[in-house]
């Protein structure tokens, strides 16, 4: 049972194929007839942007028109991969759970092949506190599957020694995360349609796990001082990229990412967004950059930096607006939020043992992780791709840049780096306070207000079904659907206006 848990904290860090494109489609533009169908236009082509567009079309057959810009020469927003000396990994978001059962639906439908995670459960974990390693499992590979086994359990049990039944209390508080969850899943008929995230976090039981950090929630549980300070917070900051002062919430979705049977999608997550996007009669317009919003009375008038305007009667911003520029006119008001920023470097070459105090590179776990400490300069390291035994690929998460000569410092051989500064997730803090889905009342509409809640592929294709659900009730009149009577008390406190 506990097994898993510590060796697939390396599968966060998959490898996965390279980036695409896809053609853009093309679709009459501007100001339609007084009797053409209503154009939705969906600003950002992530999994968010696309998985609205794909809703739509799954539950209304009414004709509209669907636009969707990405200000990239790509779709896919965070589910991106980069190429290191000509071998592609996911650079983004890279792993989905078990019971991501959007992104499993869109997988099976879409005839993408699943990846399982290449570790085996001998995969080593150690965690490092500046000086040396406070824990570490074994490490022992081997083509014998009994071998691996047997490494496997001997890590349950010393991890067992170290944390003791915290570690079961961490398993079901994890459950129970998941299984309120899962009512995100039930059918739409009897399934309340949301007007806002805290309605909706509400519903499904989750809203309280939001008011309060990780760290309170875990120490009022009894969960052991240590397990909260090594393991929990290893996790955290691979995650997220941050302490065990983030919500509940974002704190029991980062736990589930460590659990067993993680997955992937062979050749990039980022063709989920892609199929989505061709399935749905979308007309993309790639590398074109929205810069401005304008309700005109009967539509929205949107503005790109390539000097084209769009009528829009419904118009969907897919992305993070915290580090954005758009325009609204009217100006809309959110309540502030940062995004954490992750470095994510990836280096060719090999470990400097002698920087862990070790004799030899065998020595070093294959998935380094940190305690919270700000005088440690990066997250986690792990090896993505053994090529030889003197030759990996590594991922570093850091939450500053890695300077070369930090670099030279842990490795010894360096043939290739790549650095990428992620606007990653949201900051998170407790108690969380949401945006608005509707951002004007109308019906301008805002998937990452749910972001707040936590950050991750499935969240959003969640966030977005809920989305086009509220688009079709509010815009098409579309029943039977449930609307929900909860009511939210987010945005009374620290609004920006855009
Ligand atoms: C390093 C890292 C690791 C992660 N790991 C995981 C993981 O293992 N599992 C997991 O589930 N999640 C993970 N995540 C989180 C996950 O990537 C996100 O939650 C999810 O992909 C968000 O999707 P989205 O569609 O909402 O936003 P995005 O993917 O950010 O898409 C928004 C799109 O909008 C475009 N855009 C922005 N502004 C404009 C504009 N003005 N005009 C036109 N286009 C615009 C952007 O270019 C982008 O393509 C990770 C994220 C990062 C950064």
């Amino acid at each position: 049972m506990l097994s898993p848990l510590a060796v697939s904290l390396f599968t966060f860090l998959l490898v996965c194929p390279s980036l695409s494109s896809l053609p853009q489609s093309p679709l009459p533009t501007p100001t339609p007839a007084p009797n053409d169908p209503p154009t939705i236009c969906i600003v950002g082509s992530g999994i968010g942007g696309s998985s609205v567009a794909h809703f739509l079309r799954h539950y209304s057959s009414h004709p509209f028109y669907i636009r969707i810009f990405e200000r990239n020469g790509i779709v896919g927003g965070r589910m991106a991969t980069v190429n290191v000396s000509g071998q592609t990994f996911e650079a983004g978001a890279s792993i989905l759970h078990p019971k991501n059962f959007h992104a499993l639906n869109y997988t099976k439908s879409l005839g993408l092949n699943i990846k399982k995670p290449s570790s085996s459960d001998s995969f080593s974990l150690g965690i490092w506190n500046g000086k040396n390693f406070v824990f570490k499992t074994l490490s022992f590979s081997s083509k014998l599957p009994f071998v691996d086994k047997i490494v496997s359990l001997a890590n349950s049990v010393l991890m067992f020694l170290r944390y003791g039944f915290s570690l079961l209390r961490m398993e079901s508080f994890i459950e129970s995360t998941v299984d309120k969850f899962l009512k995100y899943y039930e059918s739409s008929e009897s399934r309340p349609v949301f007007e806002t995230v805290d309605g909706m976090l509400k519903w499904a039981g989750l809203y309280n796990l939001t008011t309060r950090t990780l760290l309170e929630e875990m120490i009022d549980s009894g969960f052991s001082p240590l397990l909260i300070e090594e393991l929990v917070t290893v996790i955290t900051r691979i995650n997220y990229g941050q302490s065990v002062s983030i919500s509940g919430l974002a704190g029991a979705v980062s736990l589930a990412g460590s659990g067993g049977g993680l997955w992937a999608i062979e050749g990039g997550n980022w063709q989920m967004a892609a199929g989505l996007i061709n399935r749905s009669d979308a007309a993309l317009h790639l590398r074109e950059e929205i810069e401005s919003i304008s309700y005109l009375g009967e539509y929205y008038e949107l503005n790109s930096t390539v000097g084209n305007s769009y009528t829009c009667e419904v118009t969907v911003v897919a992305t993070p607006m915290d580090e954005l520029n758009i325009q609204f006119s009217p100006q809309i008001s959110i309540p502030k939020r940062e995004l954490q920023h992750t470095h994510a470097t990836f280096v060719r070459g090999l470990l400097n043992p002698a920087y862990f105090g070790l004799n030899v590179v065998s020595e070093i776990p294959e998935l380094v992780g940190t305690i919270e400490d700000s005088d440690l300069p990066f997250s986690s390291i792990s090896v993505l791709r053994q090529h030889g035994e003197k030759d990996m690929t590594y991922k570093i998460f850091s939450r500053q840049p890695m300077a070369d000569t930090l670099l030279d410092s842990i490795f010894s051989v360096r043939q290739e780096t790549i650095r990428i500064d992620w606007g990653a997730y949201p900051h998170y803090s407790a108690p969380e306070v949401f945006a608005p889905f509707i951002l004007d009342g109308r019906h301008l509409y805002y998937v990452n207000a749910f972001e707040n809640a936590a950050s991750t592929m499935e969240t959003s294709a969640v966030a977005a079904e809920n989305l086009a659900r509220l688009i079709l009730s509010r815009f098409f009149n579309l029943a039977p659907l449930i609307s929900s009577n909860l009511s939210s008390n987010s945005g009374e406190l620290l609004h920006v206006d855009l």
